[in-house]
């Protein structure tokens, strides 16, 4: 199989045998600002890249935004300036192999309710925080549908009027916590450019004040938009991914300590690490690709 994962700063591919471990990962620069062929462009170079290498059955890629899983369709995607574009149907046309299109925040969701974080337990929330910040509810054990309408957690309005986001919106959650808001911010209250949102995690836990202002506030922000979807889906457990998860588990106490503050100790879920860290999109990928070729070889 190969599994692609397309964000607004990079294109990450792998491919992935019957053990379903991550190999020969790639990275490419989406550049966005490239316009929206140019950047559909690169992701089917990309696949057709990984494909060279390994003759793979059937291929997966995770998009952000909107996504119409069914149709395989990108409904609109500003992070990488698309907006209705047929990707399935693109792709498999392109590389002349059955192809399945998910969500990144359910399909990493997928993969931690299959294999991961979330195996042994029948409700659970994720929450991925990246680049962007992606979410999924698993009730019941069952794959995380759109129906429950969770995915977007992202672009939930935490500061009116704040900063400016690629959804349109402005304060969105994405514009305080993300990686690349923690990124951005750092920058502009240190003048230091470059550092990387894990290094502004790993600054704070040594005590630089920047950090942990900006990492305080991410959290607060976080706890904030979690606290309202716990209220809502009273998950058993709350599965923590991506870059932040990566971070280590130093972030997870504070983040419960918000949570306690507005729900009291009873109601916050157990916090778990994801199992697949930022890979966990790629492999909820790949199994969305295997997926599909089991039911076109009627397994
Ligand atoms: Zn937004």
């Amino acid at each position: 199989m190969i599994a692609l994962e397309a964000g607004a700063t990079d294109i990450k591919g792998c491919v992935l045998g019957p053990d379903g471990v991550p190999r020969n990962g790639e990275r490419w620069f989406t550049r966005p600002e490239r316009g929206p062929d140019a950047v559909l462009e690169t992701v089917l170079t990309c696949a057709a890249t990984l494909a060279e290498r390994c003759r793979p059955t059937a291929a997966g890629v995770i998009l952000p935004g909107t996504v119409d899983e069914t149709s395989g369709r990108a409904v609109h995607a500003p992070a990488l300036g698309w907006r209705d574009l047929p990707v399935r149907d693109w792709m498999a046309e392109h590389l002349d192999l059955p192809v399945a299109v998910g969500h990144d925040g359910r399909t990493a969701g997928l993969a931690e309710a299959r294999a991961g974080a979330g195996q042994d337990c029948e409700d659970f929330l994720f929450v991925s925080v990246g680049d962007g910040i992606g979410s999924a509810v698993v009730l019941t054990g069952r794959v995380p549908t759109t129906r429950y309408g969770a995915e977007e957690l992202g672009h939930t309005e935490v500061r009116p009027g704040g900063d400016p986001c690629h959804c349109g919106g402005r304060g969105c959650l994405e514009t305080v916590a993300s990686s690349a808001a923690v990124t951005r911010r750092y920058a502009r209250a240190t003048g230091w450019r470059g550092i990387g949102a894990r290094e502004v995690y790993h600054r704070a836990d040594a005590g630089d004040p920047a950090a942990l202002a900006i990492c305080e506030e991410a959290m607060v922000a976080l706890a904030d938009v979690l606290a309202a979807a716990i209220g809502r889906y009273a998950p058993e457990r709350l599965v923590v991914g991506g870059e932040l998860a990566e971070a280590g588990a130093s972030l997870l106490a504070p983040l419960r300590e918000a949570l306690v503050s507005r729900l009291g100790s009873p109601a916050v879920p157990g916090l778990r690490l994801a199992r697949f860290g930022e890979t966990a999109g790629r492999v909820g990928a790949a199994l969305l690709a295997r997926d599909l070729q089991d039911v076109r070889t009627g397994r």
